[in-house]
């Protein structure tokens, strides 16, 4: 019998080049990021400098997660408590997070049979909610139509804000995937593109924006400190007005990011060949249905999505259990029992007026998800994926 013995959250090592420039912060003692020698930029500045020229944008801001990028997004567009802010029903805890977190109400959008939003729903929640903000979660790196959410947002005026935290490195298109919507929020967690631990980005092309969440995440009056930046003249008006939310980045960790944002195209590809030797061989299942990925998508397969349409939840446990034994670790969506990272609407009951959505539920009820880190090789791959075609077969 086949069996697989590798971790499933185990990811490569930092980049020596990374891991000598952390410690050559360390010997300086200046790891906070505004501890900086005359004229001197701070890790801290250089990684923005550089993420920002990497997505061909003006502004970026890097943060303390993720999750707090999205948060000072919400803040930063100009939410105010009791707003209406669209998003998506199949995400991650952080997104529904950090809209409560700002005081808005968040509308749930429906998942689409490939994984992505809903766009029929979309367009009929975006007319009968009259939300002006939309936070598109590119969830497990399937990238929307974006000329057709693009069309939406300008046809109900939303400002949209992307989760890009599993689209790093992907685009549309061209185009890079957070350079369609007002704001672009990333994370630099472990189990994302680029890995510190913790860590985020908030990119803009906008200066009143940027200058909003550079005073929310905590530069006090030492704005003109940052140099992927609007100039002085933005701050002024706003620096009284504007609360610090202090979640800075620090100089030790944007040491370990920078050689992995200049190493990310690269990696991308790594994770690309892993996911099409997968998908080569889940695809001769019968029972598998893995929806076709649009030619104008160029995603990062750090991660697979499958279906089993035609299995019961005691199949999909089954499934589950059985591939857990070979150790292939599966996450199943339909989980009535949410277990660790939590990405069903309706597992945040903090929420009022929870909707029902029996579309999302009967999406996520076949869905499964495996990660693939780098640490896995391609034969790896095919191993994982041949052990889950043989347990689907026994669980048929
Ligand atoms: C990881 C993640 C985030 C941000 O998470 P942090 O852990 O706060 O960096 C946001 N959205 C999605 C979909 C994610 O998976």
């Amino acid at each position: 019998m086949k069996v697989f013995n590798k971790p499933f959250t185990q990811q490569e090592a930092i980049p020596e080049e990374g891991i000598s420039a952390a410690l050559n912060v360390m010997r300086s003692g200046r790891l906070h990021r505004y501890n900086t020698l005359p004229d001197e930029k701070s890790e801290t500045d250089l990684l923005e400098i550089e993420f920002a020229e990497y997505q061909g944008v003006p502004y970026c801001l890097a943060c303390s997660s993720g999750g707090y990028a999205l948060h000072v997004a919400m803040r930063a567009a100009g939410v105010q408590s009791g707003d209406k802010v669209l998003c998506n029903a199949f995400t991650l805890a952080p997104v529904p997070g950090s809209i409560h977190n700002s005081g808005a109400v968040p509308v749930f959008v429906d998942v689409a049979d490939d994984y992505s939003i809903d766009l029929e729903d979309l367009e009929s929640k975006a007319a009968s909610s009259g939300a002006k903000f939309f936070m598109l979660s590119h969830m497990r790196g399937h990238l929307a139509d974006m000329d057709r959410i693009m069309a939406i947002c300008e046809r109900y005026h939303l400002f949209l804000i992307e989760d890009c935290a599993h689209t790093m490195g992907a685009s549309w298109n061209g185009k890079k995937s957070g350079t369609f919507g007002d704001i672009a929020c990333f994370s630099a967690q472990t189990y994302k593109h680029v890995n510190s631990g913790e860590g985020g980005f908030l990119t803009t092309r906008h200066s009143d924006v940027m200058a909003r969440a550079i005073m929310y995440s905590g530069s006090y009056m030492l704005y003109e400190r940052h140099f992927a930046a609007p100039p002085k003249e933005a701050f002024e008006q706003i620096r009284f007005d504007t609360p610090n939310y202090s979640g800075r980045m620090d100089n030790l960790r944007a040491a370990i990011l920078r050689p992995q944002i200049a190493n990310l195209d690269a990696q991308c590809e790594r994770w690309s060949c892993r996911y099409r030797v997968i998908e080569a061989i889940l695809t001769r299942c019968a029972d598998i249905l893995l929806p076709e990925r649009p030619a104008a998508e160029a995603f990062v397969g750090s991660s697979i999505q499958f279906s089993l349409p035609s299995f019961a939840a005691p199949q999909m446990l089954d499934v589950v259990k059985r591939c857990g034994e070979r150790g292939v670790v599966l996450k199943w969506f339909g989980d009535a029992e949410p277990k660790d990272y939590t990405s069903r609407y309706d597992s945040w009951r903090y929420l009022e007026d929870m909707p029902k959505l029996p579309k999302t539920e009967q999406i996520l009820a076949s869905l499964l998800d495996m990660r693939i880190p780098l640490t896995f090789s391609e034969e790896d791959c095919a191993l994982i994926a041949e052990i889950i075609v043989e347990v689907i077969g026994e669980c048929e």
